[in-house]
C-alpha cells in the first residue's frame, strides 16, 4: 500500500475507496474533502483490520454522526443482549458504536464487533486493561497500559479513546481549582487514581509517541479523551477542562506529524450560552480537529430524561461546528440503559444531528423534511410513517386514537386545517359544523 492512514493517502494526493464513499454520502468532490483530511478537519476511522466497515467521515463540514455507547458490566454481562443492542442501534442509524464493556470476555465481544459490524468501532482501553489484567489498579505497569492499546488496534477497532490530556500539570491544575463534581470521566478518574497511587506521569501522555506509532500501523483515530469534562453546570468552562483542552492540542498536532487521525472529546455538562463559545475555543485551540461530544446535557435536574437535555445540547453543538454526536440514553445517571433505552437515546440524538445540518445550511439536509411536509400537506399517512424518524412510534401513536375522518387525525378532526384548506383551494365547500 502507498500510504499508511487515511489522513496520509489525503496528503499524498491519493484517493482512498473510502474516500470516495465518504465524498458521495456527503455530496462532496472527493478532492474537497481530501483537502479536509490532509489538514486533519475531517476524518474517517476505518482501522486496516475491520474490512466490513461502512465508511463514514467526521468533520464540521460533514453531516453529524452519532455513536451509541453499548457494552457489558459487572451487573449485567448478556452478550447477546447487548449484540441485539448493536444491530438495532445500527438498524437506527448510528454510524459508531462505542464498546464500553467493563466485564467478562471483553475481547471475544469486540472482535464480534470488528468481524460483523459495519459501524466505526470505539474502545476506551483503560476500562479494558483494569478488566483485562484483573488485577489492582496500583499494580497494572505503564508497559501494560500500552499493550492494550496495541491488543484493541490488532482487534480492528476504528477510534480508541485515550485519556492522555490528564497529565501532572492537568492535574495539579485540577487539585488546586476544587469543582462541584470533581472528575466525572470514567477513564479519566481511574488513571488520576493511578498517577496519585503510582506517584508516575500519564503512560498515555509519557508514551503518547509509541501510541501513535500503533494507531499509524493499523489507521486507528485517536479520539482525545477529556478526562476533566465538567460533570455538572457549575463546573462548565473551568480551569481544568481548559488547561486539558491546550494539552489535547499541543497532541493534535504531535499526531498530525504522523499522519494519525484524531479528534477532540468534549462536555460534558453546560449551560446553553456557553456551548457555542466552547465549540470556538476548542476550533481555535485543537486547530480545526472534529470535536467529539458527550452531550452537552444542559441542565443537571433531568434524571429520566436526559436524552432530552443531552439532545437540546448536542443541537447547539453541533450547530456550532460539532462533528460528532454521543448519545445520551433516559437511563443516564440512573442504570445500565436497556433496549428501549438505547432506541430512545438513539433517536434523540438523530434528531440533535439533523436539525444541527439544516441549521448549518448542508446540501439536502432540509430534503427528508420536505418530503414529510408534502405528505402532510396531501394526509398521506402511510408517506408520513414511511418517513418519520421513529415509524413504529409514529403508527402506534396513530393506530391508538383513529379520527372520526379517516384522512384526519383526532387532534382536530372536522376542525382538520390541511384538509379544511386543501378541500376550499379545491373549489369544495367547507361547513366544519354540520361535517
Ligand atoms: S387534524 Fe389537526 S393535527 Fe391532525 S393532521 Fe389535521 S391539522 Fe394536523
Amino acid at each position: 500500500m502507498e500510504y499508511t492512514t487515511q489522513m496520509d493517502a489525503a496528503r499524498k494526493g491519493i484517493c482512498t475507496k473510502e474516500m470516495e464513499i465518504v465524498a458521495r454520502k456527503e455530496h462532496m468532490a472527493p478532492e474537497q474533502l481530501m483537502a479536509l483530511m490532509a489538514e486533519g478537519k475531517a476524518i474517517i476511522p476505518c482501522n486496516k483490520k475491520h474490512t466490513c466497515i461502512a465508511p463514514s467521515g467526521l468533520g464540521s463540514m460533514l453531516t453529524t454522526k452519532i455513536n451509541v455507547n453499548l457494552g457489558t458490566s459487572r451487573d449485567l454481562t448478556d452478550l447477546n443482549m447487548e449484540l441485539t443492542k448493536v444491530q438495532s442501534a445500527v438498524d437506527m442509524g448510528a454510524e459508531a458504536i462505542m464498546d464500553l464493556s467493563s466485564y467478562g470476555d471483553t475481547r471475544k465481544f469486540r472482535r464480534m464487533l470488528t468481524e460483523k459490524c459495519p459501524a466505526m468501532i470505539g474502545t476506551v482501553p483503560i476500562y479494558d486493561a483494569v478488566v483485562y489484567y484483573h488485577k489492582a489498579l496500583g499494580t497494572i505497569t505503564s508497559r501494560e497500559w500500552i499493550d492494550i492499546v496495541r491488543m484493541h488496534a490488532e482487534d480492528g477497532v476504528d477510534f480508541m479513546t485515550i485519556h492522555c490530556g490528564i497529565n501532572k500539570e492537568t492535574a495539579g491544575k485540577f487539585k488546586r481549582n476544587k469543582r462541584l463534581m470533581n472528575i466525572v470521566s470514567r477513564g479519566g478518574s481511574i488513571i488520576f487514581a493511578w498517577m496519585e497511587m503510582t506517584g508516575q506521569e500519564n503512560p498515555f501522555y509519557e508514551h503518547y509517541d509509541e501510541i501513535l506509532d500503533i494507531c499509524r500501523e493499523y489507521d486507528v483515530t485517536l479520539s482525545l479523551g477529556d478526562a476533566c469534562r465538567p460533570g455538572c453546570l457549575q463546573d462548565a468552562t473551568d480551569a481544568s477542562q481548559i488547561e486539558e483542552l491546550i494539552t489535547l492540542g499541543e497532541l493534535t498536532k504531535r499526531a498530525w506529524e504522523k499522519d494519525v487521525q484524531i479528534m477532540i472529546e468534549g462536555p460534558g455538562h453546560m449551560p446553553m450560552n456557553q456551548i457555542a463559545a466552547n465549540m470556538e475555543i476548542q476550533k481555535t485551540l485543537c486547530h480545526g480537529a472534529p470535536f467529539y461530544v458527550l452531550g452537552p446535557l444542559v441542565t443537571d435536574v433531568a434524571p429520566g430524561y436526559d436524552h432530552i437535555t443531552g439532545a437540546i445540547g448536542g443541537a447547539i453543538a453541533a450547530a456550532s461546528g460539532a462533528a460528532f454526536l454521543c448519545y445520551v440514553t433516559p437511563a443516564e445517571h440512573l442504570r445500565l440503559p436497556d433496549v428501549k433505552d438505547v432506541k430512545e437515546g438513539i433517536i434523540a440524538a438523530r434528531i440533535a444531528a439533523h436539525a444541527a445540518d439544516i441549521a448549518k445550511g448542508l446540501p439536502h439536509a432540509m430534503d427528508w423534511d420536505n418530503e414529510m411536509s408534502a405528505a402532510r400537506k396531501k394526509l398521506d399517512w402511510e408517506a408520513m410513517f414511511d418517513l418519520a424518524i421513529d415509524p413504529e412510534k409514529a403508527r402506534e401513536y396513530r393506530e391508538s386514537s383513529r379520527p372520526e375522518k379517516e384522512d384526519t387525525c383526532s387532534m382536530c378532526g372536522n376542525f382538520c386545517a390541511v384538509r379544511n384548506m386543501n378541500r376550499i383551494l379545491d373549489g369544495e365547500i367547507v361547513s366544519i359544523f354540520d361535517e
